[in-house]
């Protein structure tokens, strides 16, 4: 049996009712017309200000994230450590918000959440988003090399000033933290300044941690050219890799535009893509790596590179990660093994975190009559429990 196989171990912490209500959960979301019209009819509820939290809550949401606050967390945090040997990243992850406010509240958040790093090794990373930090369209204006009024330079400053904020505390207390990708037409002001951020707080290890979305095909070079950067500069660099989120949206949009795709032709070349970057990293030194994936094999390369390179299961440097909700398979077994791993936690306020929960229903929901993963996991256990 391989690695991931070991159902038991990836359940073992859900007790029977808890298998059958994600089995359930997944069986629903499976169902693409239920999830697009669930999706359209969701949002327009909240909008419309109707009750229906209550029913998000028993079900996507209890799955895919801790609670509508960090309190919320602590015991899920707790279990899975406790009894998985099983990290978590505590997610703050309310989304599209536009205002000065809700971003001085993130980085509050945040500050907090550093706090908490230091103290509970249960939560090792501390996590944020551009776009929690400053608007969308900020950020694209800057990437787009557009000249900023008056107002708006004062605005990036304050923008800039919440990132410092956050990495100043990451390295008084020594926790590192990881900065999300997002869509790329507004993702190259947040790379300059993450570099910038890298060069002043990663000089004797990587604290501060960018996202590299393999499914982009210019993430090579980016990352090869960052190398050089760093060596010449002399900073460590500690990234995030994963495939990236936002596929249609990028490719809709480079199409309406008129531009070419940023991303990879197809998925086997993303998948190409997503190895040579593990690979390059774990081959180079002053890198930090956090695999962010539920790719089966992916992980199984890692795996075989860390004995090749001969870093060490529980190596500082190397970090696997999967979604709170997601792919337990992959990681307890990793943990089980000895390997060092975390799962994003996500919380909120359930109105807020709609579009992450969308984006979940919506990467479990089957493409072409195949049934998704996790449902297939979660049918094996039951069979397995006799359920
Ligand atoms: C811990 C963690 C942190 C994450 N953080 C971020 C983040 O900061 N930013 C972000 O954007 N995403 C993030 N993600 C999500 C991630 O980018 C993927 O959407 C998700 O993990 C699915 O990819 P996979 O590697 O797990 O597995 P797979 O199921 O093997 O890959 C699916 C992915 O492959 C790519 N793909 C699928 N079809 C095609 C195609 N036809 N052509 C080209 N590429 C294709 C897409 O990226 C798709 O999401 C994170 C995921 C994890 C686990």
């Amino acid at each position: 049996m391989k690695l991931f196989d070991n159902t038991e171990i990836a359940f073992a912490l859900k007790s029977h009712s808890q298998l059958e209500r994600a089995y359930f959960l997944f069986r629903m979301i499976q169902n693409q017309p239920l999830v697009r019209i669930g999706s359209a009819v969701t949002n327009f509820a909240i909008k419309a200000h109707l009750p229906i939290e209550g029913l998000i809550r028993s079900t996507v949401f209890d799955h895919f994230c801790g609670g509508v606050n960090e309190d919320d967390c602590m015991p899920i945090i707790d279990n899975m450590h406790n009894n998985g040997n099983v990290h978590s990243v505590l997610d703050y992850s309310v989304e599209g918000k536009d205002e000065e406010i809700s971003f001085d509240g993130a980085l509050e958040k945040i500050l907090k959440i550093l706090n908490f790093c230091e103290e509970k090794r249960s939560i090792p990373f501390a996590v944020f988003k551009p776009t929690g930090f400053g608007r969308f369209a900020l950020y694209e204006k800057v990437s787009a090399g557009k000249s900023l009024s008056e107002d708006e330079q004062a605005e990036w400053k304050r923008v800039v000033e919440r990132y410092h904020k956050v990495c100043k505390a990451a390295l008084e207390k020594d926790v590192p933290l990881l900065i999300d990708g997002e869509e790329s037409w507004m993702q190259q002001s947040a790379d300059i300044l993450i570099e910038e951020l890298m060069e002043i707080y990663n000089k004797d290890k990587a604290i501060v941690f960018n996202t590299l979305q393999m499914y982009r095909h210019d993430r090579m070079d980016y990352l090869k050219a960052l190398h050089e950067k760093a060596k010449v500069r002399g900073f460590h660099i500690g990234m995030k890799v994963v495939r990236g989120a936002y596929m249609e949206k990028e490719r809709a949009r480079a199409k309406e535009k008129g531009y070419p795709s940023p991303i990879c032709a197809n998925k086997a070349v993303t998948d190409e893509n997503y190895d040579k970057a593990t690979r390059y990293m774990m081959e180079n030194s002053k890198m930090a790596l956090f695999v962010g994936t539920h790719n089966e094999d992916s992980s199984y390369l890692v795996m075989q590179l860390a004995k090749k390179y001969n870093i060490k299961k529980d190596d500082s440097n190397l970090w696997f990660g999967q979604l709170f909700g997601m792919s337990d398979h992959i990681s307890y077994n990793l943990a089980n093994e000895g390997y060092n791993v975390a799962k994003y936690l996500p919380f909120g306020p359930v109105r807020d975190v709609m579009p992450y929960l969308i984006r979940r229903a919506e990467e479990n929901t089957s493409v072409a009559g195949q049934t998704s993963r996790e449902l297939n996991l979660l049918k094996t256990e039951r069979k397995r429990r006799k359920l």
